[in-house]
């Protein structure tokens, strides 16, 4: 049922919370660039506010829709999708514990295993698809914070939200999920018990690759978050305000883009699958994939619009085979990151380095929102000529 206060999320994106600028009526929420708040003459501050490091009106109207499709307490801006994600470690301290996934987004795994480590917290890496590791990795009293990401980067592997939670409050930790291409749309990890959501807002949550911007939605206005809090006030690790306007500029038209790309990207998954010149193709919507049946419980209105190709091919002929397949289409953009209007394709071997858990034949496909026929016919050609 529909009504004034129960208005679907697609609704709410859309009218950006339906604020109007008070003064003028505008229906855009105004941009406002200034670093610092005059005070009165009796010293005192008419909004509350002295300086945007810690507080800068822009941010308010993307964090209230954020905190609405997430339905949490409340959500902060960064400058980054790292940066919202290295602050919630810089919260914990030295000497506590944390469990991530193996596969991960690969610049989080990197700082996780360097700065992170040097800076005296213990890292385990587990495969997050089973919770049995993940339960024999916690440290009772000592582990503070399980990361997971779902589905995650680049094999997107799906994690059970609802089991990893259960086995971190059991061990006295929270759950933090790095939601990014689930985005609200397709996923709301607090209804599924996670205490903290991350995105890059870099992705689907401003969508039109021009924004660099990260996001964190709390459960629970707590005393961890009154850290996160103090960690990006004091460090300072915000957007600018045209970025924060921008992004909400993006989130309006959230649930068009991702639908969208959701629809497509199962369309091509379920074209190529079974394709003659490839090993297989990874996407949590086909029903033979390891995790569908977990991502058909947590995920609704479909799988996301990220998937990856394995082209076939014997060791280093594998990587050429996929590199030249990468050469070869002119639909598709030849560009890291994901989540934008115009789809990607990427080797993500070449990009992450020796350590990396993506095979070398593993190219990594993020689904805009072009016609999926001109999306299906250049990859054919492209395959076509291997
Ligand atoms: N998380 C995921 C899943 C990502 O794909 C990325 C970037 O590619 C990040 C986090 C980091 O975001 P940013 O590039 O905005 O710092």
């Amino acid at each position: 049922m529909t009504d004034k206060l129960h208005l679907q999320p697609a609704t709410k994106a859309a009218q950006a919370l339906g604020r109007h600028e008070p003064t003028t009526g505008a229906v855009t929420p105004p941009l406002q660039p200034a670093t610092t708040f005059a005070r009165g003459a009796d010293y005192g501050l008419p909004d509350g506010r002295s300086y945007a490091r810690p507080s800068n009106p822009t941010f308010e109207p993307p964090e209230a829709l954020l905190t609405a499709l997430e339905g949490g307490a409340t959500a902060l801006l960064f400058g980054s999708g790292m940066a919202a994600a290295t602050t919630v470690f810089q919260a914990l301290v030295p000497g506590d514990h944390v469990v991530a996934p193996r596969v991960m987004y690969w610049g989080l795994r990197d700082w996780l295993l360097g700065f992170a480590r040097d800076w005296g917290l213990s890292v385990d890496l587990v495969d997050m698809t089973d919770l049995g590791a993940l339960a024999a990795a916690m440290r009772l009293g000592r582990t503070r914070l399980v990361w997971i990401e779902t589905p995650a980067n680049p094999t997107w592997c799906v994690t059970d939200i609802a089991g990893a939670a259960a086995i971190a409050h059991g061990a006295g930790a929270r759950l933090a999920v790095d939601s990014t291409v689930a985005t609200p749309v397709l996923t709301r990890p607090i209804e599924h018990g996670a205490d903290l959501v991350m995105h890059s807002a870099t992705k689907y949550l401003n969508g039109h690759s021009d924004v660099l911007a990260g996001a964190l939605v709390t459960a629970r206005a707590d005393a961890l978050w009154e850290r996160i809090q103090a960690v990006r006030a004091q460090g300072g690790a915000v957007p600018g305000s045209f970025e924060a306007w921008l992004l909400l500029r993006g989130l309006r038209t959230l649930f068009l883009r991702v639908r969208e790309s959701a629809a497509s990207a199962q369309a091509i998954a379920e074209h190529f699958s079974g394709h003659p010149k490839l090993k297989g193709v990874l996407y949590p919507g086909l029903p033979g994939d390891p995790g569908h049946v977990v991502a058909r419980r947590q995920m609704t209105g479909g799988f996301g619009g990220m998937l990856s190709i394995r082209v076939a091919g014997q060791g280093s002929g594998a990587a050429a085979a996929a590199l030249a397949v990468a050469g070869r289409v002119r639909v598709w953009t030849r560009a890291t990151s994901l989540g934008g209007v115009e789809s990607l394709i990427e080797h993500r071997a070449s990009i992450e380095g020796a350590d990396s858990p993506a095979p070398p034949d593993l190219l990594r496909l993020s689904v805009g929102i072009e016609d999926s026929r001109d999306l299906i016919a250049d990859l054919d050609q492209a395959l076509d000529a291997l």
